[in-house]
C-alpha cells in the first residue's frame, strides 16, 4: 500500500485479514467465552485471561489490568449461570509482566497465588504492590488441582521471559501459553518484545509437543488454533532464512568506508542495510496473512532482533582476523 497518510496521520495499512478478527465485547467492555467444560476464558479485544470455575472454587490465570474489574464480572455471571461458588481461591501467574498481572492485587490476599520461582524473584525486584509475590512456587513442574480439576504448570526455559511457563489443561484439551505467538497477528516490536531469542524462536515447538486443541495465547479476540502456531513458525522460519541470505550477500565494506572513523555510523549502515533486506520479502509474503505484518516497524524490529541472534547467539558474528 503506497496511498498517501489518510487524515489521522496513520498510514493506510492493508485490512485486517477475517482470520485475525475476534469476538465483539459486551458494553462493558468484555467477552467471556466457553473454552471447554468448566474453563472459560476472558477478553477484552486485545488481552486474555481464564478461569476455571469449579465447585471448590475458582482459580483464575492471568489478570490483565485493561480487563481489570471485568475479570470479577466475568466470573460472577458464569459462577451464577452455573451454580458455583465465585471466590476466587487459586492464582496463577503466567509470568511476571505487568500488563498480564497487574490487576492480581484486586483479589485481595485471600488467594492462593502460584507462579515460577523467578517469576518470585521478579516480582520481588519489582516490589509492585497491584501484584502479590507467588505464594507458591515452582522450579520444573508443579500439579495443581482444585476441585476435582488438574492443571499442569511447566518451565522449559527462558523464552520472552525468564520466568514465562506453559499452563497444560490435560482434561480441556488446552494449553495456555502467553506472549510468543499472537493468533492471526505478527509479534510486536522486537519478537513481540522478548529476551531471549532461541528460546523465544524453539517455543512454538514445545507449544505443539503438548496435546491440545484449543490455546490461550494472551492476545486478540480469538482463541488460537495449532494451524496458528504453525502460520507464527513458518513467519519466524522465513525471518530467519531470509536473515542468513541477507547477512551473507550484503557487503558491509561500502559502509565502513562511508562511516570512516565513525566505526558506529558503519554498523549502522551494514546492519540497517542488512535488516531491510531480512524484513522486505517477509512482509511482502504476510500482508494480508497475518494482521499487522505490514506494519514495517514489528517485521522490520523482529528480523533485526533474530538476524543479531544468529551472529551473537549462534555465530558465526564475522570471519576470523587471519
Ligand atoms: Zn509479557
Amino acid at each position: 500500500m503506497t496511498s498517501p497518510a489518510s487524515g489521522d496521520g496513520q498510514p493506510d495499512y492493508a485490512p485486517i485479514p477475517p482470520s485475525a478478527r475476534g469476538v465483539t465485547p459486551n458494553e462493558q467492555g468484555y467477552y467471556v467465552g466457553r473454552v471447554e467444560r468448566n474453563l472459560y476464558w476472558v477478553t477484552d479485544g486485545v488481552y486474555q485471561a481464564a478461569f476455571l470455575a469449579t465447585p471448590d472454587g475458582v482459580v483464575l490465570f492471568d489478570t490483565p489490568p485493561s480487563i481489570g474489574h471485568n475479570l470479577r464480572r466475568a466470573i460472577d455471571e458464569i459462577t451464577a449461570a452455573e451454580g458455583v461458588t465465585n471466590r476466587v481461591t487459586h492464582m496463577v501467574y503466567s509470568h511476571h509482566h505487568d500488563d498480564h498481572t497487574g490487576a492480581s492485587s484486586i483479589f485481595g490476599s485471600d488467594v492462593v497465588r502460584i507462579g515460577h520461582e523467578e517469576t518470585r524473584r521478579l516480582l520481588l525486584r519489582d516490589n509492585n504492590p497491584a501484584r502479590p509475590v507467588p505464594d507458591v512456587t515452582f522450579a520444573d513442574s508443579y500439579t495443581l488441582e482444585v476441585g476435582g480439576e488438574r492443571v499442569e504448570l511447566s518451565w522449559r526455559g527462558p523464552n520472552h521471559t525468564p520466568d514465562n511457563i506453559y499452563i497444560h489443561f490435560p482434561d480441556h484439551d488446552t494449553l495456555m501459553f502467553i506472549d510468543v505467538v499472537n493468533a492471526g497477528w505478527v509479534p510486536i516490536y522486537n519478537v513481540n518484545l522478548s529476551e531471549d531469542v532461541p528460546g523465544y524462536m524453539a517455543a512454538p515447538d514445545i507449544v505443539l509437543s503438548f496435546p491440545w486443541t484449543h490455546f490461550i495465547c494472551g492476545h486478540l479476540g480469538r482463541l488460537a488454533t495449532r494451524d496458528d502456531v504453525l502460520v507464527h513458525q513458518q513467519y519466524i522460519a522465513d525471518i530467519e532464512a531470509s536473515a542468513r541470505e541477507a547477512l551473507a550477500s550484503v557487503n558491509p565494506v561500502p559502509y565502513y568506508v562511508a562511516g570512516g572513523e565513525n566505526f558506529w555510523a558503519g554498523v549502522k549502515g551494514h546492519l540497517n542495510a542488512v535488516t531491510e533486506r531480512t524484513a522486505a520479502p517477509v512482509i511482502a509474503k504476510y500482508t494480508g496473512v497475518l494482521a499487522a505484518a505490514d506494519i514495517a516497524e514489528f517485521t522490520y524490529s523482529t528480523a533485526f532482533q533474530i538476524m543479531q541472534s544468529l551472529r551473537l547467539d549462534r555465530g558465526p558474528s564475522g570471519p576470523v582476523h587471519p
